[in-house]
């Protein structure tokens, strides 16, 4: 005879059942769309992350703050995830995904609290998010590579408020030709392009450089300061004899045997230098250590060298140069290495030196160096590029674009209304909570500019109901009018990425009527879904 209650579930695994499952998940939702909130357009505010290290990250970018909150509630997780995705896919919005998938949450449950199933509701989310796709396509305008004055506009509308303010121009022009020169057959990857961050000197120093700049000086003051035709050794191998990570233990009982251990050590040395110069290299760029006699040896052979290049700059150098990165020297051969016109030291202001190889093989090698009065400053500046060179990309890649300041939502959810009207009774209801839910952005924007978001969302609708379809608010005059004229334009991939994926969240979250979490220890009820929640029996 079976238990009147059999234990299906060990005693440490916690689970939330039905309403209160989806209550509880959208909660969640429902937070981080509003810690995100605040920062959002032009006028949005920063926030301040402190590591338990202490260390502090100043910024307005919904990914970052997203992922250093380490937030761990699984429903949540779910929504950093695509913010995640997001910041891949287009390199900006993240804080436009976040806040439409909390929103499309908070929006359901208005509908389960008048008993309207949840699988009507995500059909009607779906219903509308398809509908939004057609939509955004009979909106978009077409952009072209040649149209430069509008691609400045995308990248400096990606680049508001995000401390890049006073140098918007300078820098939206560098991350324009810097997308335009990576170009390959319509393809563009952003890889080719480094990011190298140099403290001292203002924002507006900052500069686009062809070729690649490397954070690092040569290891010895006797080696050549420039090195014409370079050719390039990479090795991810240390050039020393002892692998400083391990402390090896030598007894010696006599002179001879420590001279004899000395010379043994120096032959191998000299063998090291001795095979990289049979290789032809002239410059060698180095993960690991150099020993000291290594570094004397390869000065006098006037061989360039730098140590301690992160691995990713190696392979950054070696798509640059053609370079292959080597293993060990028996692989270095003249074929493995990269090759460049000139190899140079060159001082960067505040006393840093930095390496600049240019003119190489691969010509769409390009690297943009930042520079900015502190650390902070900088590391937000190079959100901003990132952000401006995802757009740019993102842009010419379909080349569509669409109205920012709330435009395009309106319009959206507009048309999404009239659609909504051909419906019947439930899945109505569900896209007309849609399409509120996109009139959350324009809200946003306005109540982050300290204006009011009913008087100006009223004022927008009205005009679009006019057939006014690009007017949104411009945060530059606080004035409703046509911001594709203002320039504030964004890439259309934002929009349709930004709507697929909260739409998918958003569903996949309102399906979920039974939360199983595994604890590991019998710590009693923790939903906030830690290291060992995995959602099993
Ligand atoms: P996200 O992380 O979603 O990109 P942002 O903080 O970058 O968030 O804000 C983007 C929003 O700000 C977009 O809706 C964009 O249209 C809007 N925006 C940008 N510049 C302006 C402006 N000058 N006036 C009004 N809205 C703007
Ligand atoms: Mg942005």
């Amino acid at each position: 005879m079976p238990d009147k209650n059999p234990n299906l579930i060990p005693d440490d695994v916690q689970r939330l059942l039905g309403k209160d499952a989806q209550r509880n998940n959208i909660l969640a939702a429902r937070m981080v769309a509003e810690i995100v909130k605040t920062t959002l357009g032009p006028k949005g505010m920063d926030k301040m992350l402190v590591s338990p290290t202490g260390d502090i990250i100043i910024t307005n970018d919904g990914v970052t703050i997203l992922e250093e909150m380490q937030i761990e509630h699984p429903a949540a997780k779910m929504i950093v995830d695509i913010a995640k995705t997001q910041d891949s896919e287009v390199g900006d919005g993240t804080t436009t995904v976040a806040m439409l998938a909390g929103k499309l949450l908070e929006n359901a449950e208005k509908l389960l609290d008048k008993k309207i199933h949840p699988t009507a509701i995500t059909k009607g989310y779906q219903l509308a998010a398809e509908k939004c796709q057609f939509f955004l396509n009979q909106i978009a305008l077409k952009i072209t590579p040649y149209d430069e004055e509008l691609l400045n506009q995308l990248a400096m509308t990606a680049m508001t408020g995000k401390s890049a303010e006073s140098s918007k121009e300078k820098l939206a022009g560098i991350v324009v030709r810097a997308v335009k020169q990576i170009e390959n057959d319509k393809k563009y990857d952003l890889n080719d392009i480094k990011i190298e961050k140099a403290k001292g000197n203002g924002v507006e120093n900052t500069e686009l450089i062809s070729g690649i700049v490397l954070d690092k000086e040569k290891v010895s003051q006797d080696m050549p300061s420039s090195v014409q035709d370079a050719r390039i050794a990479l090795v991810d191998f240390p050039l020393e004899i002892k692998n400083p990570e391990i402390d090896t233990k030598i007894s010696i009982s006599s002179p001879e045997q420590l001279q004899n251990f000395l010379d043994q050590e120096e032959r191998a040395i000299k063998l090291i230098v001795s095979k990289i110069k049979a290789s032809s290299a002239n410059v060698v760029f180095c993960q690991k250590g150099v020993d000291d006699f290594a570094q004397y040896l390869f000065a006098k052979e006037k061989i360039y060298v730098c140590r301690r290049v992160a691995r990713s700059d190696l392979e950054k150098i070696s798509k640059a140069t053609g370079g292959k990165i080597v293993g060990s020297l028996g692989e270095l051969t003249a074929n493995e290495l990269g090759k460049a016109q000139l190899v140079e030291e060159i001082s960067s202001g505040d006393g840093g030196v930095m390496t600049y190889i240019r003119g190489c093989l691969n010509p769409k090698a390009l690297t943009i160096l930042i520079r900015g009065s502190s650390d902070h400053l900088i590391d937000e500046i190079e959100r901003a590029i990132k952000d401006g060179l995802g757009v740019v990309m993102s842009a010419l890649k379909t080349g569509l674009v669409v109205a920012g300041g709330g435009a395009v939502e309106i319009e959206l959810s507009r048309r999404l209304r009239q659609f909504g009207q051909s419906l019947s009774g439930r899945e109505r209801l569900a896209v007309e909570e849609f399409a509120s839910a996109l009139e959350f952005i324009p809200s946003t924007l306005a109540e982050n500019a300290g204006l009011d978001p009913i008087d100006i969302i009223t004022e927008i609708k009205a005009r679009h109901d006019a057939g006014e379809v690009n007017a949104g608010l411009n945060l530059f005059t606080n004035k409703i009018e046509n911001v594709i004229e203002a320039k504030i334009i964004e890439p259309l991939k934002i929009k349709s990425q930004a709507i697929l994926s909260s739409t998918e969240v958003a569903t996949m979250i309102l399906r979920i009527d039974d939360v199983i979490a595994s604890n590991g220890k019998n710590k009693g009820m923790n939903f906030s879904g830690n290291e060992n929640y995995r959602g099993e029996f």
